[in-house]
């Protein structure tokens, strides 16, 4: 038998726990390169019983376990956590002779096991997370060469847990890049104060709707709305109110416009929002309910109430007109609304 050192009491080999942890090997399904490699050692030690062990905290977990039916034991029982205290093999050539197994299950029971040997699966960082072993019925020593080809075996259990560990850093990186990949899809296309369409994607948007209208009998609207007075609520309240008052607008939106709108923040305190399958007095119902919707939903905590309103002009989309040619007509618009006294929706 070799000398040991006494394996550590729970929880001083918390690092080590880490490092087990690290591999996410425990409680997997059994794989068959795993029990090949258990097998060959069953092979090679001319052993009935062979097992690939690792020492969680309170249990020893067998990935392979050939020869045996259990697929984990409690750590007192276990020879294997003897087995990580140390470099080489470690081997018991009868347990029932020795004080500190002779007691253990596999021991006591019918058809006991007496012999033990185990190399342990050490990390490349150094860190013994299990072994490679291997039981017999009857009491044994193994030759130095067979011990040999058993260490040998464990670096490739080894290499196997370093190549899973490869293979899951790999997917998560790749999984966190597709993240990032989807989130910069939605930012390009996202207004990061508001949440609505940027300028960017709406104009996409809107070529995609012209040629749609261009096959369709269905009308289309087209309503841009620019906040009155804008200015003045960043000069007297600061431009985190005028902010809020950006997100105020797009929120109430949310609400009055139907699934099938789309709103976009246009420009600076302008929204641009498109209504496919609207008629021009349809739209203007919308239109109406948003001059409504502003003049009910004062800004949030601020005295004396700050009441946002809105000029807007109101366009049938047309399929025949260019589009910045209709951009135009509606700016126009806009700019009656705001001439005639604001607050109110001008339609061309
Ligand atoms: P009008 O009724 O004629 O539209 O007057 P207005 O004051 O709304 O229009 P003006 O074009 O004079 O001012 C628009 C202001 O909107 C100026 C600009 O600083 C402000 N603004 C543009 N983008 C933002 C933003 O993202 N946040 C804030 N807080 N202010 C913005
Ligand atoms: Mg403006
Ligand atoms: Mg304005």
């Amino acid at each position: 038998m070799a000398d040991s050192p006494s394996p550590a009491a729970p929880g001083d080999d918390a690092e080590r726990l880490q490092a087990l942890q690290r591999y996410g090997i425990l409680d997997t399904p059994m794989e068959p390169a795993y029990d090949e490699l258990a097998d060959i050692a069953g092979h090679v030690c001319e052993a009935p019983v062979a097992l690939i062990s690792f020492v969680d905290h309170d249990r020893q977990w067998f990935k392979a376990s050939l020869g045996l039916p259990a697929r984990e034991t409690p750590l007192n029982q276990s020879v294997c956590r003897y087995a990580i205290q140390q470099s080489g093999v470690f081997t018991v050539p009868d347990l029932a002779l020795d004080a500190r197994f002779a007691h253990f299950d596999i021991v006591t029971q019918e058809n006991p096991l007496r012999f033990y040997a185990g190399a342990p699966l050490i990390t490349p960082d150094g860190y013994a997370l299990g072994t490679l072993c291997v039981l017999d019925h009857r009491p044994r020593v193994l030759a130095q060469k067979v011990l040999d080809l058993l260490s040998s075996l464990a670096c490739q259990v080894v290499r196997l847990l370093e190549l899973k560990r490869a293979n899951d850093l790999q997917g998560q990186m790749l999984a966190d890049l597709e993240a990032a990949r989807q989130q910069m899809a939605v930012l390009a296309h996202t207004d990061v104060l508001t949440g609505l369409a940027n300028r960017r994607s709406f104009t996409e948007r809107l070529r995609q709707e012209l040629a749609l209208l261009q096959r369709s009998s269905e009308p289309a609207c087209l309503l841009m709305m620019d906040i009155d007075h804008f200015k003045r609520v960043n000069d007297m309240h600061g431009h985190h109110v005028g902010d809020q008052a950006l997100q105020l607008l797009a929120t109430l939106c949310r609400d009055v416009f139907r699934a099938a709108d789309v709103v976009s923040r246009w420009g600076g305190e302008e929204f641009l929002a498109l209504l496919p399958a609207t008629r021009v007095d349809q739209a203007q119902v919308v239109a109406q309910r948003v001059h409504a919707a502003l003049a009910a939903h004062a800004l949030p905590g601020i005295e004396p109430p700050l009441v946002l309103a809105v000029s807007m002009g109101l366009t049938l989309f047309d399929p025949l007109r260019p589009l910045d040619v209709t951009l135009r007509v509606l700016d126009s618009a806009l700019y009656t609304a705001k001439r005639e006294g604001r607050s109110r929706t001008v339609v061309v």
